[in-house]
Protein backbone atom coordinates (compact mmCIF):
# COMPACT_ATOMS: atom_id res chain seq x y z
CA UNK A 1 0.00 0.00 0.00
CA UNK A 2 1.01 3.58 -0.89
CA UNK A 3 2.15 5.44 2.47
CA UNK A 4 2.26 9.48 2.59
CA UNK A 5 5.41 9.96 4.58
CA UNK A 6 5.83 13.66 4.14
CA UNK A 7 4.56 16.38 6.00
CA UNK A 8 3.35 19.06 3.09
CA UNK A 9 1.13 17.63 0.75
CA UNK A 10 0.04 19.08 -2.50
CA UNK A 11 -3.90 17.91 -2.94
CA UNK A 12 -5.70 18.44 -6.09
CA UNK A 13 -9.65 18.24 -6.35
CA UNK A 14 -10.91 18.36 -9.94
CA UNK A 15 -14.11 17.58 -10.78
CA UNK A 16 -17.40 18.82 -12.58
CA UNK A 17 -19.35 22.12 -12.33
CA UNK A 18 -20.81 22.52 -8.63
CA UNK A 19 -19.77 19.22 -7.61
CA UNK A 20 -19.18 20.67 -4.24
CA UNK A 21 -15.53 20.92 -4.86
CA UNK A 22 -14.62 24.17 -3.21
CA UNK A 23 -16.34 23.47 0.44
CA UNK A 24 -14.68 20.44 0.15
CA UNK A 25 -11.61 21.29 -0.36
CA UNK A 26 -11.82 24.59 1.69
CA UNK A 27 -12.36 22.00 4.67
CA UNK A 28 -9.20 19.80 3.87
CA UNK A 29 -7.36 23.08 4.28
CA UNK A 30 -8.79 24.01 7.34
CA UNK A 31 -8.42 20.53 8.82
CA UNK A 32 -4.77 20.70 7.95
CA UNK A 33 -3.78 23.78 7.70
CA UNK A 34 -3.06 24.06 3.89
CA UNK A 35 -3.18 26.84 1.88
CA UNK A 36 -6.42 26.73 -0.26
CA UNK A 37 -6.67 27.88 -4.05
CA UNK A 38 -9.19 28.12 -6.04
CA UNK A 39 -7.93 27.86 -9.73
CA UNK A 40 -11.77 28.28 -10.75
CA UNK A 41 -11.72 31.89 -9.19
CA UNK A 42 -8.93 32.78 -11.93
CA UNK A 43 -10.21 31.60 -15.08
CA UNK A 44 -13.79 33.71 -13.79
CA UNK A 45 -11.48 36.68 -13.09
CA UNK A 46 -10.05 36.96 -16.49
CA UNK A 47 -13.52 36.23 -18.07
CA UNK A 48 -14.81 39.08 -15.95
CA UNK A 49 -12.14 41.71 -17.38
CA UNK A 50 -12.99 39.98 -21.08
CA UNK A 51 -16.64 41.45 -20.35
CA UNK A 52 -15.40 44.57 -18.41
CA UNK A 53 -12.93 45.20 -21.56
CA UNK A 54 -15.59 44.61 -23.76
CA UNK A 55 -13.75 41.61 -26.26
CA UNK A 56 -16.21 38.83 -26.00
CA UNK A 57 -19.33 39.01 -28.11
CA UNK A 58 -21.61 35.97 -27.87
CA UNK A 59 -18.75 32.86 -29.23
CA UNK A 60 -16.54 35.53 -30.40
CA UNK A 61 -13.19 36.88 -28.42
CA UNK A 62 -10.55 39.41 -30.20
CA UNK A 63 -7.74 37.47 -29.37
CA UNK A 64 -5.01 40.45 -29.76
CA UNK A 65 -6.81 41.94 -27.31
CA UNK A 66 -7.02 39.19 -25.25
CA UNK A 67 -3.29 39.14 -25.39
CA UNK A 68 -2.22 42.16 -24.80
CA UNK A 69 -4.76 42.12 -21.29
CA UNK A 70 -2.81 38.89 -20.40
CA UNK A 71 0.07 40.11 -20.53
CA UNK A 72 -0.82 42.65 -17.85
CA UNK A 73 -3.35 40.62 -15.69
CA UNK A 74 -2.52 40.31 -11.86
CA UNK A 75 -4.73 37.95 -9.91
CA UNK A 76 -4.33 37.04 -6.42
CA UNK A 77 -6.11 36.04 -3.43
CA UNK A 78 -6.07 38.25 -0.60
CA UNK A 79 -7.63 37.92 3.36
CA UNK A 80 -10.21 40.23 3.82
CA UNK A 81 -11.59 41.04 7.71
CA UNK A 82 -15.14 41.54 6.24
CA UNK A 83 -15.11 38.24 4.39
CA UNK A 84 -12.90 36.54 6.91
CA UNK A 85 -11.49 34.42 4.09
CA UNK A 86 -9.41 34.68 0.94
CA UNK A 87 -10.64 36.38 -1.55
CA UNK A 88 -10.15 36.67 -5.25
CA UNK A 89 -8.21 40.09 -6.47
CA UNK A 90 -8.28 41.12 -10.29
CA UNK A 91 -5.38 43.70 -10.65
CA UNK A 92 -5.85 44.90 -7.00
CA UNK A 93 -9.39 45.49 -7.00
CA UNK A 94 -11.22 42.66 -5.09
CA UNK A 95 -13.89 40.55 -7.44
CA UNK A 96 -14.99 38.38 -5.47
CA UNK A 97 -18.57 38.80 -6.13
CA UNK A 98 -18.63 39.51 -9.31
CA UNK A 99 -16.63 36.58 -10.50
CA UNK A 100 -19.69 34.44 -9.47
CA UNK A 101 -22.59 36.36 -10.93
CA UNK A 102 -24.18 34.34 -13.87
CA UNK A 103 -23.06 36.92 -16.40
CA UNK A 104 -19.27 35.29 -15.78
CA UNK A 105 -20.62 31.70 -15.34
CA UNK A 106 -22.29 32.26 -19.40
CA UNK A 107 -18.70 32.77 -20.77
CA UNK A 108 -15.86 31.38 -18.24
CA UNK A 109 -16.00 28.47 -20.12
CA UNK A 110 -15.40 29.59 -23.54
CA UNK A 111 -12.88 31.84 -22.28
CA UNK A 112 -10.70 28.89 -19.95
CA UNK A 113 -10.77 27.00 -23.31
CA UNK A 114 -8.05 29.19 -25.13
CA UNK A 115 -4.61 27.86 -25.01
CA UNK A 116 -2.78 31.11 -23.91
CA UNK A 117 -5.65 31.55 -20.95
CA UNK A 118 -4.59 28.43 -19.81
CA UNK A 119 -0.99 28.91 -19.66
CA UNK A 120 -1.09 32.10 -17.81
CA UNK A 121 -3.44 30.36 -15.18
CA UNK A 122 -1.42 27.30 -14.64
CA UNK A 123 2.23 29.60 -14.28
CA UNK A 124 0.26 31.19 -11.44
CA UNK A 125 -1.49 28.22 -10.30
CA UNK A 126 2.54 26.71 -10.26
CA UNK A 127 3.87 29.39 -8.06
CA UNK A 128 1.04 29.33 -5.23
CA UNK A 129 1.55 25.67 -5.19
CA UNK A 130 5.19 25.57 -5.14
CA UNK A 131 5.94 24.73 -1.35
CA UNK A 132 3.16 21.99 -1.20
CA UNK A 133 1.07 21.96 2.17
CA UNK A 134 -1.72 23.51 -0.83
CA UNK A 135 -4.61 22.51 -1.51
CA UNK A 136 -5.95 23.26 -4.89
CA UNK A 137 -9.51 22.67 -6.85
CA UNK A 138 -10.29 23.02 -10.63
CA UNK A 139 -10.59 20.82 -13.66
CA UNK A 140 -6.94 19.78 -14.44
CA UNK A 141 -5.17 20.11 -11.62
CA UNK A 142 -4.29 16.39 -10.77
CA UNK A 143 -3.91 15.85 -14.58
CA UNK A 144 -2.16 18.93 -15.78
CA UNK A 145 -1.21 21.60 -13.12
CA UNK A 146 0.57 19.25 -10.20
CA UNK A 147 0.32 15.68 -12.37
CA UNK A 148 2.73 14.71 -8.99
CA UNK A 149 0.16 15.62 -6.24
CA UNK A 150 0.67 13.49 -3.27
CA UNK A 151 -3.08 13.27 -3.25
CA UNK A 152 -5.68 13.31 -5.99
CA UNK A 153 -9.28 13.81 -5.73
CA UNK A 154 -12.04 13.92 -7.95
CA UNK A 155 -15.62 14.31 -7.35
CA UNK A 156 -19.20 13.96 -9.65
CA UNK A 157 -22.50 14.38 -7.97
CA UNK A 158 -25.96 13.50 -10.11
CA UNK A 159 -26.55 16.50 -12.14
CA UNK A 160 -29.88 17.37 -11.30
CA UNK A 161 -28.11 17.51 -7.65
CA UNK A 162 -25.24 19.75 -8.80
CA UNK A 163 -27.87 22.44 -10.21
CA UNK A 164 -30.07 22.36 -7.46
CA UNK A 165 -27.05 23.11 -5.09
CA UNK A 166 -26.02 25.79 -7.90
CA UNK A 167 -29.80 27.48 -8.17
CA UNK A 168 -29.87 27.36 -4.08
CA UNK A 169 -26.65 29.18 -3.65
CA UNK A 170 -27.58 31.86 -6.10
CA UNK A 171 -31.01 32.34 -4.20
CA UNK A 172 -29.58 32.42 -1.20
CA UNK A 173 -27.24 35.06 -2.55
CA UNK A 174 -30.58 37.17 -3.60
CA UNK A 175 -29.79 36.56 -7.49
CA UNK A 176 -33.05 36.40 -9.27
CA UNK A 177 -32.54 33.27 -11.59
CA UNK A 178 -34.75 30.54 -13.25
CA UNK A 179 -33.33 26.78 -11.97
CA UNK A 180 -33.68 25.63 -15.71
CA UNK A 181 -31.17 28.49 -16.89
CA UNK A 182 -29.37 27.39 -13.91
CA UNK A 183 -28.94 23.57 -15.49
CA UNK A 184 -28.31 24.15 -18.86
CA UNK A 185 -25.29 26.54 -17.81
CA UNK A 186 -24.07 23.40 -15.87
CA UNK A 187 -24.14 21.25 -18.61
CA UNK A 188 -22.93 23.47 -21.08
CA UNK A 189 -19.87 24.15 -18.93
CA UNK A 190 -19.59 21.03 -18.25
CA UNK A 191 -19.57 20.01 -21.83
CA UNK A 192 -17.36 22.66 -22.89
CA UNK A 193 -14.69 21.76 -20.28
CA UNK A 194 -14.88 18.17 -21.02
CA UNK A 195 -14.37 18.40 -24.99
CA UNK A 196 -11.80 21.11 -25.14
CA UNK A 197 -8.49 20.59 -27.21
CA UNK A 198 -6.42 21.74 -24.46
CA UNK A 199 -6.20 19.86 -20.32
CA UNK A 200 -10.02 18.67 -20.83
CA UNK A 201 -11.74 18.05 -17.30
CA UNK A 202 -10.92 14.22 -16.69
CA UNK A 203 -10.24 12.18 -14.01
CA UNK A 204 -6.55 11.18 -13.70
CA UNK A 205 -5.67 7.49 -13.35
CA UNK A 206 -4.69 7.74 -9.80
CA UNK A 207 -7.30 9.97 -8.65
CA UNK A 208 -9.96 8.87 -5.67
CA UNK A 209 -13.62 9.09 -7.16
CA UNK A 210 -15.83 10.70 -4.74
CA UNK A 211 -19.34 10.88 -5.75
CA UNK A 212 -21.31 13.20 -3.02
CA UNK A 213 -24.92 12.98 -4.57
CA UNK A 214 -25.91 12.21 -1.12
CA UNK A 215 -22.86 13.16 1.40
CA UNK A 216 -23.04 15.97 3.58
CA UNK A 217 -19.60 17.69 4.30
CA UNK A 218 -19.35 16.07 7.64
CA UNK A 219 -19.75 12.86 5.38
CA UNK A 220 -17.15 13.88 2.69
CA UNK A 221 -14.57 14.54 5.34
CA UNK A 222 -15.36 11.33 7.48
CA UNK A 223 -14.57 9.83 3.91
CA UNK A 224 -10.91 12.29 3.66
CA UNK A 225 -9.67 11.04 7.10
CA UNK A 226 -10.26 7.12 6.13
CA UNK A 227 -8.44 8.07 2.90
CA UNK A 228 -5.54 9.78 4.76
CA UNK A 229 -5.43 6.87 7.38
CA UNK A 230 -5.37 4.39 4.81
CA UNK A 231 -2.10 5.90 3.67
CA UNK A 232 -0.87 6.13 6.96
CA UNK A 233 -0.62 9.73 6.90
CA UNK A 234 -0.29 11.81 10.21
CA UNK A 235 -0.66 15.80 10.22
O1 LIG B 1 -14.67 25.98 -10.37
P1 LIG B 1 -15.60 26.92 -11.11
O2 LIG B 1 -16.92 26.29 -11.46
O3 LIG B 1 -15.73 28.24 -10.47
O4 LIG B 1 -14.84 27.16 -12.49
C1 LIG B 1 -15.38 27.99 -13.49
C2 LIG B 1 -14.88 27.56 -14.85
O5 LIG B 1 -13.48 27.78 -14.94
C3 LIG B 1 -15.07 26.09 -15.22
O6 LIG B 1 -16.36 25.82 -15.74
C4 LIG B 1 -13.98 25.89 -16.25
O7 LIG B 1 -14.39 26.34 -17.53
C5 LIG B 1 -12.87 26.81 -15.78
N1 LIG B 1 -11.81 26.11 -15.07
C6 LIG B 1 -10.85 25.47 -15.80
N2 LIG B 1 -9.79 24.89 -15.17
C7 LIG B 1 -9.67 24.92 -13.84
C8 LIG B 1 -10.67 25.55 -13.06
C9 LIG B 1 -11.75 26.12 -13.70
O8 LIG B 1 -10.93 25.41 -17.02
N3 LIG B 1 -8.60 24.37 -13.27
Amino acid sequence: MRTLNKKCLTIAVDGYSSSGKSTFAREIAKKLNYKYIDSGAMYRAVTLMCIKENIISGEKINIKALDLLLSQVDIDFRFTETGNRYETFLNRKNVEDEIRTVGVSDYVSQVSKIGQVREKMVNIQRKYGKDGCVVMDGRDIGTVVFPAADLKIFMTARPEVRAERRFKELQEKGVDVDFEAVKKNIEKRDYIDTNREISPLKKAADAKALDNSNMTVHEQMEWFEELLSELNYEN
